[in-house]
């Protein structure tokens, strides 16, 4: 069987990698491709080691509830490399009012589940204590997709959502929370609310049943990464490939049926067969391709939007910052009027980060509601990026290490009404057999999303299933 696989991110390699497994299992022949428009594998994912530094420039973790992720890292053999999180600093902070207070202990993204650390947080005035405390005796509410502000503001109040829930979605999600559809994103929230009606006892009495040390929102809990970085796992998806698999630099323009196959171009004359295909580029790309074949669905797929971001690294002696940096980083409230996202504690997260007597922070900074930002050329972004460390850490030596990374048009934005968009998507595509679609775009922007999506479409391709 001939496979082309039209992107090497982590979604694109997971499905080649898996398609192989299964053609292994299965005795199949299988002839596959990969092709990728850039001149390296690894999408959004990519690191860099310098002076005793390992700086990521996108992904720095992934979420090992999901199983996906694991579970690929055990068939590859790299689970040994895997470094879990310091937990000993297993914090989130947030900025307020030009001061970083805690998240109180046992948040959980949107709600406290338990009492002590939430009723003695500076982070909150006590009326808004006492409107999040009414989510216990308010009654079931919204319709069948609601936004991420509109079910918080309802349930939890607007300290809420102005200073937890928007926050850690911009640093997970990029997104505006009032175009946040709570369905594609946190369905659990709803389904709490649906089961239970209010939130917080949800979350209590599950926290009782499966208790989560010091659990203080999604961004933060149960992360883990690679001791050599994230590229480690491409780079081992990439080398279980066969030889000559690999074509880069080729970006693919468009999609042709051809009898029961398909005929892949590229923008550079290149013209392949294939019985099967999977794109696993970004969802307008795929629309792109595809507009000759079904204008529909390149329609449906270019309304999928996708946001812009990037990331500041900065390398310090440690005795050059004030703060304790007893956290993993700090999230910062839109209404701080500040440019930047969040900040990660990158070297205090993990082990290995940077020397000895050294410190890496990694500043984040884009995003649906911070798009203006990246039009400063990269100077415009360090100076930021320093002007606002030094308002929140007390650090105002010059970094001994910048690196900047930028990521133009990478993060989908799962709006209300995405579920219905990828019903429309799903209907559409099963018209066009041998052809199947997977990455961050349509079910889950984390990586072990993505591993999923990918191994996914490479089993419908190869079993039919
Ligand atoms: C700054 C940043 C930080 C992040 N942090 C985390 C994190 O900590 N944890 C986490 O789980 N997730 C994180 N994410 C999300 C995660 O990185 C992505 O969702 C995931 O890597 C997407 O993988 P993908 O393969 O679907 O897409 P991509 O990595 O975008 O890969 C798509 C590939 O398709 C190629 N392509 C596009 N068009 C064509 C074409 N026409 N022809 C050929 N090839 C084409 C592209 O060049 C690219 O290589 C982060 C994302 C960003 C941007």
């Amino acid at each position: 069987m001939k496979l082309v696989v039209i992107g090497g991110g982590v979604t694109g390699l997971s499905a080649a990698h898996r398609a192989l497994e299964l053609a292994r299992e299965r005795g199949t022949a299988l002839d596959l491709t990969l092709v990728e428009a850039r001149d390296r594998l690894g999408g959004t994912i990519a690191t860099e080691r310098v002076d005793g530094f390992l700086v990521e420039a996108g992904p720095d973790s992934f979420l090992s509830e999901k199983p996906w992720g694991l579970d690929l890292c055990r068939r590859l053999g790299i689970e040994p490399s895997l470094v879990r999180t310091d937990d000993r600093y297993r914090k989130t902070l947030v900025w307020h009012r030009g001061r970083l207070h805690a998240l109180p202990e046992g948040f959980q993204l949107l709600a406290p589940t338990r009492f002590a650390p939430f009723v003695t947080s500076s982070l909150f005035s006590w009326p808004g204590k006492a409107r999040m405390a009414l989510d216990l005796v308010l009654p079931r509410g919204g319709g069948d997709d609601e936004s991420l502000a509109s079910f918080v503001r309802r349930r939890l109040g607007a300290e809420a959502l102005d200073r937890v829930a928007q926050p850690l979605v911009a640093g997970i999600y990029t997104a505006d929370p009032d175009e946040l559809s709570l369905a594609a994103t946190m369905p659990r929230f709803l389904e709490l609310e649906r089961r239970e009606r209010s939130i917080i006892r949800a979350l209590w009495r599950a926290g009782r049943r499966a208790p989560q040390a010091g659990t203080s929102g999604a961004r933060w809990s149960l992360f883990v990464t690679f001791r050599n970085g994230m590229e480690e796992m491409v780079a081992t998806l990439a080398s279980r490939l066969p030889a000559g698999a690999v074509l880069l630099k080729q970006r693919v323009s468009a999609l042709e049926r051809q009898g029961a196959g398909w005929c892949i171009l590229t923008e550079d004359g290149h013209r392949l067969e294939a019985e099967r295909v999977i794109v696993a580029a970004e969802a307008p790309a795929a629309g792109r391709m595809l507009r000759y074949v079904e204008p529909g669905l390149a329609t449906l797929l270019g309304e999928i939007e996708y946001v812009s971001s990037a990331t500041v690294s900065l390398g310090y002696r440690r005795g050059d910052i004030s703060h304790p940096l007893d956290a993993f980083g700090f999230v910062v409230p839109r209404t701080e009027g500040r440019a930047m996202l969040a900040c990660t504690f990158s070297s205090v997260k993990y082990a290995g980060r940077a020397p000895d007597g050294y410190a890496l922070l990694r500043c984040f900074f884009g995003g649906a509601l911070g798009a203006g930002v990246l039009r400063e050329d990269d100077a415009g972004l360090l100076a930021r990026a320093r002007d606002e460390l030094r308002a929140a850490l007390g650090v105002a030596a010059p970094p001994l290490l910048v690196r900047i990374s930028r990521h133009p048009a990478s993060m989908p934005q799962y709006r209300v009404g995405h579920l219905r968009r990828l019903e429309a998507i799903e209907h559409r595509l099963a018209a066009l057999p041998g052809l199947d679609l997977a990455g961050s775009g349509y079910r889950g922007v984390g990586i072990a999303d993505c591993v999923r999506s990918g191994e996914a479409a490479a089993e419908r391709m190869l079993m039919g299933g």
